[in-house]
C-alpha cells in the first residue's frame, strides 16, 4: 500500500475530507462495521417484561425469535426506567441461558454430605409433606389473650429476586392462606 493510500485511511484527514467533525459519522465505519447489525434486528416480536431482580421494577423488552429469546434490552417506554437497565437488569438473558443454571432438583440428606438429584414429583411431594406436618404441629388458633389469629409461626417462606410479579402474587396468596406470617422476599435495592 502506497503512501498515499495509507494517508487516505488516516481517520482525521477522511473527517477534514468528509466534513465528519464530531467522527461519528461515514469517518466511524469500516468494511466490516457497515455490515454489522445488531442482534435485536433479527427479532420477529418484541415482548414486554419487568426486570426481575429487584423492587425497582425497570421496564425490559425482550427480543424473541422463533420462540427463542435472542437478547432482553430497557424499554424505553417504561416510566419507571426510561430504557435504562443497572448491570443485574441488563444480565436478564443469562437467567434463561446461562450454562451455570441448575435444572434440577438438588437433595441432601439430614447429615448427607452430597447433593442428589431427584424428580420434581418427588421434591414437590417432599416440601407438601413438611409444610403439613409443621403447620399441624404448629398451629396457633387464638393467641396469649385469647384473640383469635388463626396462624402458624413455624414456617417462614424467603422468595428469591428471580421470582416474577405473578408467582410472587400466588405465593403470598398461598402462603396467607396456610395462616403463615412471615413472608418476605430478598428483591431489594
Ligand atoms: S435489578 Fe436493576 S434493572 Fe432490575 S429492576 Fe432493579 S434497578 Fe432495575
Amino acid at each position: 500500500m502506497g503512501l498515499f493510500d495509507l494517508l487516505a485511511r488516516w481517520p482525521l484527514l477522511r473527517q477534514v475530507k468528509t466534513g465528519d467533525a464530531t467522527a461519528l459519522g461515514e469517518t466511524a465505519m469500516s468494511e466490516r462495521s457497515r455490515s454489522l447489525e445488531p442482534r435485536t434486528a433479527r427479532a420477529d416480536r418484541v415482548v414486554k417484561s419487568v426486570c426481575p431482580y429487584c423492587a425497582v421494577g425497570c421496564g425490559q423488552d425482550v427480543h424473541v425469535q422463533d420462540g427463542r429469546i435472542l437478547d432482553i434490552e430497557g424499554d424505553a417506554d417504561s416510566p419507571v426506567s426510561r430504557g435504562r437497565l443497572c448491570p443485574k437488569g441488563s444480565a436478564t438473558f443469562q437467567l434463561v441461558t446461562g450454562t451455570h443454571r441448575v435444572k434440577d432438583v438438588l437433595y441432601r440428606r439430614p447429615g448427607g454430605r452430597e447433593w442428589e438429584r431427584i424428580p420434581l414429583e418427588q421434591a414437590m411431594d417432599m416440601v407438601a409433606d413438611r409444610v403439613k406436618r409443621t403447620r399441624d404441629a404448629t398451629w396457633e388458633a387464638t393467641d396469649a389473650h385469647g384473640h383469635d389469629v388463626r396462624r402458624t409461626l413455624g414456617i417462614a417462606h424467603l422468595g428469591g429476586a428471580t421470582l416474577d410479579n405473578e408467582e410472587n402474587y400466588l405465593i403470598k396468596k398461598l402462603f396467607t392462606a396456610l395462616g403463615i406470617v412471615q413472608i418476605e422476599n430478598q428483591a431489594r435495592i
